[in-house]
């Protein structure tokens, strides 16, 4: 069903302004593809966010939170519901704690690069080998974001969600589970802030350390290239995705305008105009080779959204 003109005004007296319509996808994603979304929301505040899926539940609306999209892959046939982006929510805020502790609370729509920078250069460590990570604080959570042997969840100490029904909730650490690139936030939950404490350690080491993580990232990913960074978890902490996929073969592999990264096989990267369909075709085809050949079943890390509910 879609979205009637009655709903869009409705959505437009909780915004205060004009939602987007026909937005096309490959404008909100690091894929760059996607064909249009139905309707997109940014709420500015709170009270908007829990009014807007108070709404969506309501009249039964099918919607999806999309934070920077670089952990997604919508079709080409595009979205069909609300999408609610909170990438307007971003204030950022850092107050000393206990000792030599400091917090920082970072609304969703706050890019975690923003995070990490504030947090080095103000001489608090933990985040160094986040740097270069291209979510929002939202979307970071969501997913447990994380590399260098440290993820989002390590260093949260509470989470503000709006619940699927409307209603605000905290969670102190502790309260929610984690692990490797997942986070067990109550069903359709929306992450509206989340909350830092971080070490003070000599600036000096905190550069270093940043420094290291820089260069790392900066020699063993694609640059240049549209992508949504690894498209699957490693299958074990001892098999990495990427030396499986090069093992296979896959290195340089194309499918229209998509193609397998030569740089780091487990990044399908847009090369040239790609279509959603070039990139899903690969990642069925190294998906059917890695359980035929070796055995094993590649787990996506990437979302994959289908543009309809009953799409098959
Ligand atoms: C070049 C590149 C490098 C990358 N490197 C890494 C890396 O080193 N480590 C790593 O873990 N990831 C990496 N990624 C993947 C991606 O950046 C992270 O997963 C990131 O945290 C996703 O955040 P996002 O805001 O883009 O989320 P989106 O892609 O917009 O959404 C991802 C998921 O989070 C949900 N979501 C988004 N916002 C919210 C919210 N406010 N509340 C609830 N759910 C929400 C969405 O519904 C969706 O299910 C990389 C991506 C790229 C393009």
């Amino acid at each position: 069903m879609r979205i009637s003109e009655t709903q869009i005004r409705r959505i437009r007296s909780i915004l205060g302004e004009d939602p987007l319509t026909g937005v096309p996808l490959k404008n909100l994603t690091s894929y760059r593809v996607g064909g249009p979304a139905e309707v997109v929301a940014l709420p500015r505040n709170l009270e908007s966010l829990t009014r807007l899926l108070s709404f969506a539940r309501q009249e039964d609306i099918r919607y999806f939170i999309l934070g920077n999209g670089t952990n997604v892959l919508f079709h080409d046939d595009g979205f069909r519901g609300l999408i609610i982006s909170p990438l307007r929510m971003k204030n950022l805020s850092m107050e000393k704690g206990l000792s030599n502790t400091s917090l920082i609370k970072a609304q969703s729509g706050t890019p975690l690069s923003l995070v990490v920078y504030r947090a080095c250069n103000s001489g608090l460590t933990g985040m160094e080998s986040l740097w270069g990570i291209p979510g929002s604080i939202g979307g970071s959570v969501a997913c447990n974001a994380g590399a260098g042997g440290v993820s989002v969840g390590d260093l949260i100490t509470e989470l503000e969600l709006v619940n699927a029904d409307g209603r605000n909730t905290s969670f102190k650490r502790g309260s929610l589970s984690y692990g490797y690139r997942f986070f067990d936030l109550p069903s359709q939950s929306i992450v509206f802030q989340a909350s830092f404490e971080l070490n003070s350690a000599d600036p000096d080491e905190i550069q270093k350390k940043l420094a290291k993580f820089k260069s790392l990232r900066r020699s063993t990913q694609p640059r240049g290239f549209p992508n949504a960074g690894c498209v699957f978890k490693n299958p074990s902490p001892n098999t990495q995705a990427g030396a499986l996929i090069d093992k296979l073969g896959f290195k340089g592999t194309k499918c229209g305008g998509a193609e397998v990264s030569s740089v780091h096989a487990n990044f399908i990267v847009n090369r040239n105009k790609a279509k959603a369909q070039d990139i899903l075709n690969l990642i069925e085809t190294i998906t059917e080779a890695a359980a035929k050949r070796v055995g094993i079943s590649l787990e996506l890390e990437i979302q994959i959204i289908k543009p309809s509910r009953n799409y098959a």
